[in-house]
């Protein structure tokens, strides 16, 4: 069975977490500092606070962002529901821009749908392929508004001159670590930012808003701690942050042997019409969570699904435009709101991509998906 991703992990991530097992600290201890001042260094960011989830991450970030009742977060339809579900749990509301023909959140569309009740943009990163974050960051200067990059697919990606998370068109950039994206700690989130203020916001909330710096007490007593805001547990243990840590060593090889199966691929398909690739411009450099095609048509990319499928192949469709989802239709969506993710969704497909795909494995997707297609004609 070939998915079309899956975590690799070797016997110095199970040697990193059963030493934890061992030590006084399961949950909240030394390690998660280690861990979000080495990813930190790795984004080249300021600061980096560790969380249960990339859902998680994006709560908090709106919540240290100050988003409230009654205002606007735009995204990007073509993403996973958590891209925009944080703006419910703020009883904001998710407002969707269209996509540009890289799959990516369109910069005159997020400037047609900001109102005066805009406060958040969240450009999501899709497949790892950076939005054209400079635009958005002019974008949100003008308009005084709060930049969080959803890079959940793009730890290793790069803009410009700088790396995806270092915050340098953005105010926070959230990553999880969920088994299927670069690395894991079985659930795990991590929001990078330059801002002492908002790291500050983001520990307080972390933990049940609690603080622990006797600085910030009133009372001196020894047992003394307070909740200062309303926050939540979404704390990441010890025994992940080991676990991440182990994980984050072998990031760059681990990126490597994305981009050299993505090369792979292109090269394979670059002489089938049917098949339409991502392509990066110069100043983008895709970080390859997924490998996406597009089809002739949505009676292809069901063909060529179903064919996999029949071979042990279990490629996967990224994404039913959010705002189709039921949820989303019974608070008033409208099908039709973003025609281009709608014909994105029509035609693509996810491939396998993972380090440990083998060059063999990966031959026989290319045999399987051109053979799918050569049926077709
Ligand atoms: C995976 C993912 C998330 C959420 O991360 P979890 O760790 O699963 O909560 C958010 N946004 C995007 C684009 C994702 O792919």
């Amino acid at each position: 069975m070939i998915p079309y991703g899956k975590q690799s992990i070797d016997q110095s991530d199970i040697a990193a977490v059963t030493a934890i097992l061992k030590s006084d600290f399961l949950t909240t201890g030394p390690r998660i500092l280690e861990f979000e001042k080495a990813f930190a260094a790795y984004v080249g960011a300021t600061y980096a606070v560790a969380v249960a989830n990339g859902t998680a991450a994006l709560h908090l970030s709106c919540l240290a962002a100050g988003l409230k009742e009654g205002e606007e977060l735009i995204t990007s339809p073509l993403t996973f529901a958590a891209s925009a579900n944080c703006a419910f749990y703020c009883n904001a509301k998710p407002v969707f821009a269209d996509i540009n023909d890289q799959g990516l959140i369109d910069v005159d569309a997020i400037e047609k749908n900001i109102t005066k009740h805009t406060r958040i943009i969240i450009p999501v990163h899709y497949t790892g392929l950076p939005c054209d974050m400079e635009k958005i960051h002019a974008l949100a200067k003008k308009h005084n508004l709060t930049v969080i990059e959803d890079a959940a697919h793009a730890l290793g990606a790069q803009y410009k001159r700088t790396r995806i998370g270092d915050c340098t068109y953005s105010d926070m950039a959230i990553f999880s670590f969920h088994p299927v994206k670069h690395i894991t700690t079985g659930e795990g989130g991590m929001i990078t930012t330059n801002s002492e203020v908002l790291y500050k916001k983001l520990l307080l909330l972390r933990t049940h808003g609690i603080t622990k710096d006797p600085a910030d007490y009133r009372n001196k007593d020894p047992w003394y701690h307070e909740m200062q805001e309303l926050g939540y547990n979404y704390r990441m243990t010890d025994l992940q942050a080991a676990l991440g840590m182990s994980q984050l060593k072998k990031a760059d090889g681990f990126l490597a042997r994305r981009r050299k199966i993505a090369e792979t691929y292109n090269s394979s398909f670059a002489t089938i019409k049917d098949i339409s690739l991502m392509k990066e411009h110069p100043y983008q450099k895709n970080a390859y969570h997924l490998y996406v095609v597009r089809l002739k048509d949505a009676k292809a990319r069901k063909d060529a699904f179903l064919h996999l499928q029949k071979n042990s192949i279990h490629p996967q469709v990224h994404y039913l435009p959010v705002y189709r989802h039921p949820y989303y239709r019974r608070q008033g969506y409208k099908r039709g709101l973003c025609p281009k993710a709608e014909a994105w969704y029509a035609r693509c497909l996810s491939l396998p991509m993972y380090p440990s795909l083998s060059d063999e494995q990966q031959r026989s997707v290319v045999a399987c998906l051109r053979e799918s297609i050569e049926k077709a004609q």
